[in-house]
């Protein structure tokens, strides 16, 4: 009895314009995936051999062109072709690959895979709860089991789920169907907290689902809304024994899901960038983070907007201030070679040479240089390749101290739990980008309407 595993994820961000390069894959073959999933023991321990493939995981980006898809896709489907005979597929995907010319790389992948295994292969998926689950899905995949929490912290218990559903089922000769009910919702992925109600309780509600043993995956899937395509929005994908089961259960959760779109609202102060400033300045707390959320790289945007940076430099605050994580090539290029301390004349203003760094990529690893320049109090830290200040690692490595700012600039939605314990007041800040939050905004051409929020209107899954 044998299972192939495998995982292939990138989230992707039609209106960001980086595509995902070879480079920007981490990348394991063999053996070495399991440095980074965690279902290798549950397999082995239920007397399976793994058959293990290939792990590739970018940092979320613009659409994954063609090409480059069809590198990663084509060496999971070697794995597959080599053994067709394979009793269950695990794969690890986010749920929300938009391919150029393909549309879902998930769907797409999971069809060439049962184009080569027979029916009675089980394929399990684990999947990001703001995947974009595709109709189809349903079709091909036998188990879905998502993440339940976001801020994500679930990862691993969600690749533990899948796997041991997709054990359970192989050696009892289940045969699961699963159901995808598509919700015609789409709220801001920031005001969606599992911690906190409505959700918590409807989360609360898909465990005790899967705590039944005929069911192997009750999910809800917020949807994600940077890509412009007709797969996306909201969804609940329940997989059990009984495809009746199924169906009726997701249509439920749907249901439950729709009758709360109301009450999604941020939870922090979120609000315009001057008003962000304005009050950033002016606050009385010890260090203030300002999240610029239109520009965020963790979603795909390429962190190269200054609309931040120039409000702070017209606001001349009187407390020491970083922007941290600008891409901008040219700006590190030009200035590389010049020692710190040369002055150098940037957005009309005059500045200095503070410090030379590295950028700290999304694996730990560095990935680049950085030049911080100083214009009075505000520091700027520019990046040659796109960066996310996710952690204080990130300002160590681009040679500026964390500890001594009292207003800091990060191009991230939500401040990562990193940065919590140096955040005494945190503003979401509206500003525009590729990860715009305001759904009016992003002018989406392609998705199903009506869709709420750009829609108020009745609607019931039957
Ligand atoms: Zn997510």
């Amino acid at each position: 009895m044998k299972i192939i595993v495998a995982s292939f994820q990138c989230e992707s961000n039609s209106k960001a314009n980086l595509h995902p390069q070879k480079s920007d894959f981490e990348y394991f073959v063999g053996d070495d995936i399991f440095k980074k999933l965690v279902v290798k023991d549950i397999f082995e321990n239920a007397g399976f051999t793994v058959i293990p493939s290939i792990y590739a995981n970018a940092l979320p980006s613009a659409t994954v062109e063609y090409d480059i898809y069809q590198y990663y896709k084509n060496q999971i489907l070697d794995t597959v072709n080599a053994h067709p005979d394979a009793d269950g597929i695990y794969i690890y995907v986010h749920g929300s690959m938009e391919v150029d010319g393909i549309g879902s790389g998930e769907l797409q992948l999971v069809k060439e895979i049962r184009e080569v295994v027979s029916r009675d292969c089980l394929i399990a998926f684990t999947m990001d709860l703001h995947a974009n689950i595709t109709d189809e899905l349903g079709e091909y995949v036998d188990i879905v089991c998502g993440y339940k929490t976001a801020p994500h912290v679930d990862q691993p218990e969600s690749q533990v789920r899948a796997a041991t559903a997709l054990v359970y089922c192989l050696q009892n000769g289940i045969k699961p169907h699963t159901f995808v009910q598509k919700i015609p919702m789409l709220v801001k992925g920031d005001t969606m907290l599992t911690k906190y109600e409505p959700l918590a309780s409807l989360e609360a509600q898909t465990s005790a689902l899967e705590g039944r043993d005929d069911i192997f995956g009750a999910n809800l899937f917020f949807g994600h809304c940077w890509i412009d395509a007709p797969n996306t929005s909201a969804s609940a994908v329940v997989s059990a024994a009984d495809k009746g089961t199924a169906e009726t259960l997701a249509k439920t959760l749907a249901n439950d899901l729709w009758a709360t779109r109301h009450d999604y609202r941020f939870l922090i102060e979120a609000e315009l960038p001057e008003e962000c400033v304005k009050r950033a300045v002016a606050g009385d707390e010890y260090r203030i983070f300002i999240t610029d959320s239109g520009d965020n790289t963790t979603a795909g945007a390429e962190g190269t907007t200054t609309e931040l940076l120039k409000l702070l430099l017209a606001a001349a605050p009187d407390k020491p201030t970083c922007v941290a994580g600008i891409t901008d090539h040219d700006m590190v290029n030009s200035l590389w070679e010049l020692p710190d301390g040369t002055p150098t004349r940037q957005f009309g203003t005059n500045g200095v040479i503070k410090s030379h760094g590295r950028i700290l990529g999304w694996a730990k690893e560095i990935i680049g240089r950085s030049i911080t320049v100083s214009f009075g109090n505000v520091d700027a830290v520019f990046t040659e390749k796109r960066s996310a200040f996710i952690e204080k690692g990130n300002f160590d490595e681009a040679n500026v101290d964390l500890l001594g700012y009292r207003i800091v600039v990060v191009k991230l939605g939500y401040l990562f739990e990193e940065l919590k314990p140096f955040a005494d007041r945190e503003l979401f800040a509206l500003s525009d980008g590729a990860s715009c939050v305001e759904l009016a905004r992003l002018d989406l051409k392609r998705i199903k309407r009506p869709m709420f929020p750009l829609e108020d209107f009745e609607w019931s899954a039957k």
